[in-house]
């Protein structure tokens, strides 16, 4: 059993009240870890030390603040295979994508606040013959970080890099689900000698623990990523106390693919859009309409492609999609399978639960799901359900294709499928989302703005929009 602690004040402690709560293994549908169950108690031990360590911290200067931050990435570098084992085990993620993705992602996160910070810069206002003005961006203080599970360190370090880097002191909590690499990440930074209540790491449940940082009043800024539902919450306890707010919430993203496009190319890169990390990514494409003159061809190639995933034992390198992070959200997709069918959607492959034989014979597994013949403004077409699940429909025009892909709630990522470049800008201008891929997905540059419209957020992650975000600006005006 691997027992979790929280890191408050530099030191790995177990929660106030000992009790703890079950940690399971996706794969094997079995508890292997417990985890603090913390409460307002370990957040106020927490707020207590960031408090303490701001001061010192917001005036370290930033080759040190930079050089501390590089030993963070360099530790989780240096224990790779670790992290990569901890976080296919926790969330059910194949180690591929694990390796792939989420670890060296984390580590890019901090390398890029860590140079970041020492290119941030203010602006300068003049007023000819009368004065200037100076912007000071200066750190806010205390912030919340709090993340969910489908890419648990990857999207913890997302926020808690650029938090730190611009001179803050952090009270996180990732998920209670997958907390396994916040915790080595703890140790890493022990390791690397961050100083004692800078970063703070407090886990339990996000009604307890979670809400707990959300109500503290010394916690001034909250970033937070997780469901629609959960931003609703935090948002209706947080606004009214004036905090400063970044919600990245859910999604129902289209891939919109039109005739003229690479098919090869396109058949392959939306589904896995579509189908990587089990569905269980914020961007995943969800949705795919196609353009009616190549959509039997279309579909063909398409469920073909899905019918060669093998979904198995995430340890197993062969494996190319893995568990569902858990009992309870696996139970959700498949009451969206059924939906989808009452619904009048008839499913092209999978549709079931899979029985995996072995070491995973209790786990959480689906098989890789594609439906069509449902009208998009149907349940299954609008809600998420962040599980392996693609609807496929045909559209004629552009004007019908962008009626479809912005007639949903959220607004948060899309993907076009075509060689015509004017009608790629053309589309792109019109869709309600953040971010558009054109001919690709999940291309990130870390320096571009990341996040949703509509119900899919508030507030803009990445680049300069994440070290202003954890700064607040203050005008110094001087007569001349
Ligand atoms: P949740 O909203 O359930 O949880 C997200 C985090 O918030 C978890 O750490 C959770 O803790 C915590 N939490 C829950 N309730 C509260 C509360 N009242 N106060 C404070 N914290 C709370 O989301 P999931 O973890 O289920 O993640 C899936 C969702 O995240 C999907 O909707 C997905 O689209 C969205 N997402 C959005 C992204 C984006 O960039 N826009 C990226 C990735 C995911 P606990 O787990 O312990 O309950």
């Amino acid at each position: 059993m691997i027992t979790i602690k929280n890191y408050i004040n530099g030191e790995l402690i177990e929660a106030v009240s000992k009790k703890h709560l079950d940690n399971y293994e996706p794969a094997t549908g079995k508890v292997y870890g417990l985890i603090p169950d913390s409460d307002s108690q370990d957040v106020q031990l927490a707020v207590d030390a960031a408090k303490k360590a701001f001061a010192a911290w917001s005036n370290t200067g930033l080759e040190e603040r930079m050089m501390l931050l590089m030993k963070v990435a360099d530790g989780i570098e240096k224990r790779m295979d670790e992290f990569v084992a901890a976080e296919s085990r926790d969330n059910g993620k194949t180690l591929k994508l694990a390796r792939a993705v989420d670890i060296p992602r984390a580590v890019s996160n901090f390398k890029f606040y860590a140079s970041a910070l020492q290119h941030f810069a203010s602006e300068s206002h003049q007023m000819p013959g009368m004065g200037v003005n100076y912007t000071l961006r200066q750190p806010i203080g205390v912030v919340g970080c709090i993340s969910p599970w489908n890419l648990p360190l990857y999207l913890f370090s997302w926020k808690i890099a650029p938090a730190l880097a611009t001179g803050n002191c952090v009270v996180a909590k990732p998920s209670e689900v997958t907390p396994y690499t916040a915790y080595l990440l703890s140790e890493v930074c022990i390791e690397a000698g961050l100083p004692k209540g800078v970063l703070n790491i407090v886990h339990g449940l996000g009604g307890k623990a979670g809400q707990a940082i959300i109500e503290h009043p010394e916690i001034k800024a909250i970033s937070f990523t997780g469901g629609t539902e959960t931003g609703k919450k935090i948002a209706a306890t947080a606004a009214p106390m004036f905090k400063k707010l970044s919600l990245e919430l859910g999604g129902k993203n289209p891939t919109i693919v039109f005739a003229d496009c690479d098919f090869d190319e396109t058949v392959k890169q939306t589904v896995t859009a579509s189908l990587s990390n089990q569905g269980e990514i914020c961007l995943c494409g969800s949705r795919v309409f196609v353009e009616k003159s190549i959509y039997e061809k279309f579909k063909e190639a398409f469920v073909a492609r899905v019918k060669t995933l093998k979904t198995g034992d995430p340890q197993d390198e062969k494996s190319m999609m893995g568990a569902i992070v858990s009992k309870q959200h696996k139970e959700k997709i498949l009451s969206y399978i059924e939906l989808a069918q009452q619904e009048g959607g008839k499913i092209l492959c999978g549709g079931k639960e899979l029985k995996i034989e072995g070491r995973c014979a209790e786990g959480y597994f689906i098989e890789p799901t594609v439906i069509e013949g449902l009208d998009y403004k149907c349940r299954t077409q609008q809600e998420e359900i962040f599980g392996p699940v693609v609807t496929l429909t045909p559209f004629e025009s552009e004007e019908e294709v962008l009626t479809m892909a912005n007639s949903v709630k959220y607004g948060l990522a899309s993907s076009i499928w075509t060689t015509d470049l004017s009608r790629a800008h053309r589309v792109a201008e019109k869709i309600e989302a953040g971010i558009v891929w054109i001919n690709c997905w999940l291309l990130r540059d870390l320096r571009t703005p990341f996040g949703g419209v509509k119900a899919s957020g508030v507030g803009r992650e990445g680049g300069w929009e994440a070290m202003r975000f954890f700064t607040e600006a203050k005008n110094v005006c001087i007569k001349i």
